[in-house]
């Protein structure tokens, strides 16, 4: 029963404080924290194991801090002039690449002339694999009027989900050269999340913008790597972006999650200036084929900060996060983050056997030792499951989960322990029908008065009690009504002394009470009263009938009637033997 209530209260306060975790915002946000940190450490030692291979077909153009540099000393302006790209473009196209993609935004330059910008545009119109981003913002209409966007810029979406895209939805666009957006549909958007903590970890595969979705620029790249061009693409009801045979988690705010390959410089770089000499017929220490490669130009020079913290580095330049994202689409490996319902209903499965195994291994070492091997078995499993399987299985709800399960189970295993042994305790020292302490007790006791009274220099007496006349009773009345009478008889002691004197079953009918700090006098008439209200009590007996009972008591005292605990017992015995030879109903 008492166990049975304590696991319905554990049961209950586990209730509670999975509701509480569940629908607390503030809660929820600190525990996502940290489990986005431990999502980072996976990423990193799945890295440093050499877990996953970037794409080798990808190769970043950076216009890094020598190309600034480069470019400030050839041109005297920045941005560089377009027909330079157009240029590059025109080279790099020698060498039948699968695609060039800006992580550039090739809005309305004041100083070049209208035909260096002409000279890019046409390089759009001459190409199909030249791809270039654009940007979502929430700038005030002060500033720019929203602008329309053509449809082919746009990606059909059927969404199956619960996403609802609030936290991608942008209400102003910085648009780049209309000779651009007119001449090609090869146009992505560079939109980035990052969570609370600043850290990128995921990247949106379609942004929304007055009503429309767009696709992300690696998306963008990516489709037409895999040759997907359908009307329109499905997000079903799991949250899943179905490309071709490809599902694409998104998480809750439509983003995908990135797997990592690595530190900034884990795709190969080439600074552009050298691809501007090259394109100029210049030496330079360019060798590199280009051929079949997906080509990404972007900004890592730190003056043109285009620098964000991701998982796997503080210093992560965009255009490399953008060739991750590709990869990620290519190499189909984008992280799938587990449901929180599994993840709560793992967490509950783990607590159960965590508490489980508290509650039945009896060695609290043996136990904790199980305990904690069993989360760490379940931090192993989450690991493989991230390196093998792309797998987010969150590690922080389980952990609270154990952790309250296992402080549980032991609080609980505690107080059913210490009331088991009160229980023990109390059957050990009690006699069962007068509920009076018992004979055993009454030895340890009356010793440790003697010791006591002998250390602090006082005294203390001793009653024995022997009920008159018992065994006729018995015969008269029957054994069940001479057991009642003792009960009686023990609740009227108990009732007649201090709560500090202790009331013992002697043996038999004969009783004994240990009067700490009492004088031979107080114990007398202790022992009177006890007499006198015994005596005038009336004892029901089975059937209605009415008897009185008396007893005969003997005193004594320490240290006035012997040193020893046998000497006193013996002086009370002695006293209530005269008390019976005297006639009985008195102190002797
Ligand atoms: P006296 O006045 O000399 O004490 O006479 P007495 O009959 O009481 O004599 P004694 O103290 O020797 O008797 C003990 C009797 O107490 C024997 C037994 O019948 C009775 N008795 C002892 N323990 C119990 C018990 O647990 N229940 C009942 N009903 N009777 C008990
Ligand atoms: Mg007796
Ligand atoms: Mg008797």
């Amino acid at each position: 029963m008492f166990k049975k209530i304590l696991y319905t209260i554990g049961l209950i306060i586990f209730g509670v404080f999975i509701f509480l975790i569940v629908k607390n915002a503030n809660l929820n946000s600190f525990i996502d924290a940290v489990e986005n940190r431990t999502f980072d450490l996976r990423q990193g030692i799945i890295i440093k194991e050499g877990g996953k291979k970037a794409n080798s077909d990808i190769v970043i153009i950076a216009v890094d801090d020598a190309t600034y540099e480069y470019i400030l000393g050839n041109y005297g302006e920045w941005p560089l002039p377009r027909d330079v790209y157009a240029n590059i473009i025109n080279y790099l196209e020698n060498y039948s690449p699968r695609a060039i993609a800006f992580d550039m935004m090739f809005v309305k330059s004041l100083k070049s002339k209208n035909n260096a910008d002409l000279a890019l545009i046409n390089a759009f119109k001459k190409y199909n694999n030249i791809f270039t981003a654009m940007n979502f913002d929430n700038q005030s209409n002060d500033l720019r009027i929203p602008p329309e966007l053509p449809d082919k810029l746009t990606i059909k979406i059927e969404n199956k989900s619960k996403i609802n895209f609030s936290d991608l939805t942008y209400t102003n666009c910085r648009k780049i050269l209309d000779g651009i957006i007119n001449s090609t549909s090869n146009i992505g958007i560079i939109n980035v999340s990052r969570s609370d903590d600043g850290v990128l970890r995921k990247m949106p595969l379609v942004v929304k913008y007055k009503d429309k979705f767009y696709p992300q620029l690696a998306l963008k790249v990516g489709m037409n790597f895999l040759g997907e061009n359908d009307e329109s693409y499905e997000i079903d009801k799991n949250s899943n972006f179905n490309l071709g045979d490809r599902k694409i988690f998104l998480d809750k705010d439509g983003s995908a999650i990135i797997n990592w390959y690595g530190p900034a410089g884990t795709y190969t770089y080439i600074p552009m200036y050298q691809l501007i000499k090259a394109a100029n017929g210049e030496k330079t220490e360019l060798n590199y084929d280009f051929s079949n490669k997906i080509i990404y130009f972007g900004t890592t020079a730190s003056s043109l900060f285009d620098i964000k913290t991701v998982p796997t580095g503080k210093i992560y330049p965009g255009v490399e996060i953008q060739a991750t994202f590709l990869n990620n689409l290519i190499d189909n490996n984008f992280i799938r983050k587990v449901n929180r319902g599994y993840t709560l209903a793992l967490s509950i499965l783990l607590a159960l056997l965590i508490a489980s195994v508290v509650s039945r291994v009896s060695s609290a070492f043996t136990a904790s030792l199980m305990s904690l091997s069993t989360y760490f078995i379940y931090l192993l499993i989450s690991y493989y499951a991230m390196k093998f399987g792309n797998l987010w299985l969150e590690v922080i709800y389980p952990l609270i989960f154990s952790i309250f399960a296992f402080t549980c189970a032991y609080i609980i295993k505690y107080l059913i322990k210490s009331r088991d042994f009160e229980l023990q305790y109390k059957l050990a020292t009690t006699d069962g029908l007068t509920e009076l302490y018992n004979h055993r007790y009454f030895q340890e006791q009356i010793r440790m008065q003697v010791e006591q009274s002998k250390r602090y220099n006082t005294s203390f007496s001793l009653i024995i009690i022997d009920i008159d006349f018992f065994k006729k009773f018995n015969d008269t009345f029957g054994h069940q009504s001479g057991d009642a009478v003792l009960r009686e008889v023990a609740q009227t002691l108990k009732k007649n002394v201090r709560s500090t004197d202790i009331v013992c079953r002697y043996g038999g009918e004969e009783m004994s009470i240990i009067l700490p700090n009492t004088t031979k006098d107080e114990a007398f008439s202790t022992a009177q009263k006890i007499c006198n209200r015994v005596a005038s009590k009336k004892f029901k007996l089975f059937g209605g009938k009415e008897t009185n009972v008396t007893i005969s008591l003997g005193v004594s005292t320490f240290p006035a009637d012997g040193e020893s605990a046998v000497d006193i017992i013996e002086a009370a015995d002695k006293r209530l033997y005269n008390a019976k030879n005297n006639g009985r109903n008195q102190v002797g």
